[in-house]
Parts: C-alpha cells; structure tokens; sequence
C-alpha cells in the first residue's frame, strides 16, 4: 500500500499545468481530488513520475448559471454540487445524484471533473451528464474544445481526452419548462457504486412526450443512451405500455458487462426495471 516514488508539483494556472502535461504526457498524471487516484497509486495500479496538483485552480471551480447554459467547474466537489440552491432550483437531479455517491468524506474532496476524465464504468456523474446533453469543455496544448458528454466515454476508463489535456468544465444547458430529470442506482452493496444508475429526463406537453433523454451507467464498458429507447418515447402518451417498452429497447442498445456480482444478463434485467422506474416516476 505505499506508492512508486513521484515528483509532486502544484500547478498555479492551466495553462501551466498543460505546459506539464505536454512536457511529459506518459509520466505525468493530474490530481484533483485524489480520491481515485491516491488508491490506484497505493495499489500500483498507476505509477506516475510526476503529479501535478491542479487542485488550487480557482479558474477551474464553481457552478455559473447565465443566459441558457449552466457551466460547472472541473473542480467543483460532490458536495459542492449537493450544496449549491442555485444549481437545485435549476435541476434537482444533481442534488439527488450527488447524495448518493459514497460519503460525506469522499463528497467533500472528489470532484465531478475527476469523476468524469476517469470513467469508471459504476460512476454516477456520467449517466447525469449523458441525460442533461452536457457538453465537455476540454483544454489542452492544441486548443479548447467542445465534445457533447455522450461521446465523451468510449471505455472502461477510456475517453476523448488527450494526454496532454484537461477537463476544463462541463456545460449544461438549461432546462426547458417542464422538462424534469431523475436519477436512480441499484448500489454495489461493498462499494456503494452503481451496479446499473440510470438518469431519466422527460417533458410532456399535452400528455404527450416533447423531449426525453436517457444516460446510463455502471451497465457496460461506458456509460450511454438509448436512441432506440429515447425515439420510441417521443411524440407519444407517457402510458404504462409505451415505458414497458422503451425499457425493454433501452436494455437491448449494448452488450452488458458481466463480473462476480452481477451477470450481464442481470444487468440487462436491471437496466429494465431501472428505466421503467425512472419513468414512471417522471410520468407521475
Ligand atoms: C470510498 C469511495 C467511494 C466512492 N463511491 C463513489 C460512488 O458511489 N459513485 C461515484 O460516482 N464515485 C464514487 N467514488 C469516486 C469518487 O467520486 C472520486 O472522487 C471521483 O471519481 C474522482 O474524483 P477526484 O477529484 O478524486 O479525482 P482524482 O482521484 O484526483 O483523479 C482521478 C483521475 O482523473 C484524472 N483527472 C482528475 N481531474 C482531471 C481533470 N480536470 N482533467 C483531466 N483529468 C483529470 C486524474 O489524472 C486521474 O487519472 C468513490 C470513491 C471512494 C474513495
């Protein structure tokens, strides 16, 4: 449990720290909260030469709600977001995402940028993301960009992003009126991770569905959607039938991950039941 040995250096801007990126994109590995990171090092799942401590970037935090986007901070902690009125009167769902990821302890350090750039398979932040249609804002040696969250993750633990490029923000657009979102996980009872979570969001007009969205995670390599599932909701009554059956297509859109706890088989099943729920919910 003790880590390789690492040089240890405490960025003072961006751009400096993607300067120590691009120096050294092998051997250098960001730290942000460190709740994920420092185990892997204890564990020698990771053994980076050099740690650049992004931590104290103040131009990487906080929550700013103007005009129609929502722009969240890479180092805004879980609690930050648990905490934030403003963020809750805009979407709830992030209040009720953020409480459930692990403990009191974890929420106060880790961050939603660490959370995404790592993609764990079982993390709760990127089903939510997937849902919102957020944008990920990336900033790197080359430039800035722009990736939409559902073609952020593309493996267990594998994204969009560069060696030498950090998460900068993720860009939420604001909801229109009605449009309401939810979140569910069924919880690895060892770990509390998702086994399967699932963000539902839904806007009804006229007993009819205006616009729907999905993000699921904790199932398969990466979190995702489900066109099929989301088209079949669309333009249609909310009813009973009809979220039979979306969940039905939504649990049929990728192959399932399969471990000693769960079979890929059982996580299809809970993809089913989750997306029923969190609609039905969203219809109540
Ligand atoms: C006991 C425990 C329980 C947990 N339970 C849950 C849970 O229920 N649900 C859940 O979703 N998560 C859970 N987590 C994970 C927790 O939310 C982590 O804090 C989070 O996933 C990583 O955030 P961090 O800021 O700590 O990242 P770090 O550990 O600092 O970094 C993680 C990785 O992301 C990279 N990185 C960090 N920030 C950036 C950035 N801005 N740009 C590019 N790369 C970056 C780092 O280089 C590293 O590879 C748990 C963790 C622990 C220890």
């Amino acid at each position: 449990m003790i880590p390789a040995v690492f040089d240890y250096v405490r960025a003072f801007s961006l751009s400096e720290a993607i300067g120590l990126l691009h120096d050294d994109p092998e051997g250098t590995k960001l730290v942000a909260g460190g709740h994920t990171l420092l185990p892997a090092l204890k564990l020698r799942l990771a053994s980076p030469s050099r740690l650049v401590d992004i931590g104290a970037l103040s131009e990487l935090r906080g929550i700013e709600i103007s005009g129609g986007s929502i722009k969240i901070g890479a180092l805004t902690t879980h609690a930050e977001l648990l905490a934030s009125e403003s963020l809750h009167r805009e979407l709830p769902v992030f209040r009720e995402a953020a409480r459930m990821i692990a403990d009191p302890q974890v929420r106060n350090r880790g961050t939603i940028g660490g959370s995404l750039a790592n993609a764990d398979p079982a993390a709760d932040w990127p089903a939510i993301v997937i849902a919102l249609q957020a944008e990920i804002e990336i900033v790197g040696s080359s430039g800035k960009r722009r990736v939409p969250a559902n073609d952020f993750f593309v493996d267990i633990f594998a994204t969009v992003l560069e060696q030498d490029e950090v998460l900068a923000a993720i860009h939420v657009p604001r909801p229109e009126h009605g449009m309401r979102f939810t979140y569910r996980k069924i919880r690895h009872p060892a770990s509390g991770f998702a086994v399967v979570g699932v963000a539902a969001g839904v806007r009804l007009q006229g007993g009819v569905v205006a616009a729907a969205s999905l993000g699921i995670t904790g199932a398969a390599s990466h979190a995702f959607s489900s066109r099929a599932a989301v088209d079949f909701l669309t333009g249609k009554p909310l009813s009973p039938e009809r979220i039979e059956e979306a969940a039905k297509l939504a649990a049929e859109t990728t192959e399932c991950l399969s471990d000693r706890y769960a079979s890929a088989e059982y996580r299809a099943n809970l993809i089913r039941t989750e997306v029923k729920r969190t609609l039905l919910a969203l219809a109540s």
